[in-house]
């Protein structure tokens, strides 16, 4: 199976698991009554709409590039992770209404303990998802499994919490802890949103790799680079699974095209072999626009 096939499988898995989950939850709240275990279903359809737009957004980014984006469609999936955080950030403000309500009319519970079992089922069901999500969304470098899997993570909190308020207002009689507890899982969810939101934000806005990264790159540069006298102006940025790559590589004015390309070549070829996916763009100057005094070193960084 390819990176694209095992990202597509794992993303349709996650509808199918969604959707479970809620028929769970709606179970639950159906057999209780209770507003917790309500608000918690709510929230799980959201999963099942994220779900969707995950499976969306990774089937177009896989999309090779065409004529109206040369680039690729890499960045579709951030597209679908920023989605994914502003559902969770909804789901958030739906608790806080939820508990706005249960406050003013605070009722016991029917059947509960059937309720918090089922519950508690659907919830182990989404603990295990969202680990394999999450750990098999960083090994395909796919950002909207990643944020599926946090999401669902989310959803485990906010459950957890239900369950632990909904047995201490049963056990103590006091039915206003149910909602207190809910508010404070809101409040998680809605700090998890931002930040999934925030790192989407960063791919969006071409946020260059991380400094161990650029160290690497420059390091595969300087070893690959015999025959050209300096490197300059070095960028990078991350869209989804592609990095892009470009500098600038000064040579001898008197160099033949020729064998300039062949170091361009070499260079592109090591870079590949080091970071998967990557995409380079080297500028090729005369010894007129160094940076660095001649002769400092072998192919130097400006
Ligand atoms: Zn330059
Ligand atoms: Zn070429």
């Amino acid at each position: 199976m390819t990176s694209k096939q095992r990202v597509a499988t794992l993303a349709a898995w996650s509808i199918a698991i969604a959707t479970g989950v809620f028929g769970l939850k709606v179970a639950a709240w159906w057999i209780t009554g209770s507003v917790a275990l309500y608000s918690d279903a709510l929230e799980s359809i959201v999963n099942v709409i994220a779900s969707a737009a995950a499976l969306y957004a990774i089937r177009l980014s896989h999309k090779p590039a065409d004529h109206n984006h040369p680039f690729g469609h890499h960045k579709a999936e951030y597209f679908s992770a920023v989605l994914e955080g502003v559902l969770i950030v909804l789901a958030a403000l739906l608790i806080i209404a939820k508990v706005w309500e249960a406050w003013g009319a605070p009722a016991a519970l029917e059947q509960p303990w059937t309720g918090l079992a089922i519950n508690a089922a659907a919830s182990l069901l989404n603990l295990v998802w969202a680990t394999v999500l999450i750990r098999a969304g960083r090994a395909e470098k796919s950002p909207a499994l990643v944020a599926d899997g946090r999401h669902i993570m989310t959803d485990v909190m906010t459950s957890a919490g239900v369950i632990v308020g909904l047995v201490g207002a049963v056990a103590t009689g006091w039915l206003l802890l149910d909602p207190l507890l809910a508010l404070v899982v809101a409040a998680n969810i809605l700090w998890q949103g931002t930040r999934v939101i925030g790192q989407s934000v960063g791919g969006l806005m071409d946020m260059a790799v991380d400094a161990d990264e650029v160290m690497k790159i420059r390091d595969v540069i300087s070893v690959n680079s015999k025959g050209a006298m300096e490197v300059h102006d070095l960028k990078t940025r991350i869209a989804g699974r592609a990095t892009f790559i470009e500098f600038h590589l000064v040579v001898d004015a008197g160099m033949s095209v020729g064998a300039a390309h062949a170091i361009c070549d070499r260079i592109e070829d090591a870079l590949k072999a080091e970071i998967p996916g990557v995409r380079v763009n080297i500028h090729v100057e005369p010894d007129d626009e160094a940076k660095l005094p001649p002769g400092t070193q072998a192919v130097p960084f400006a």
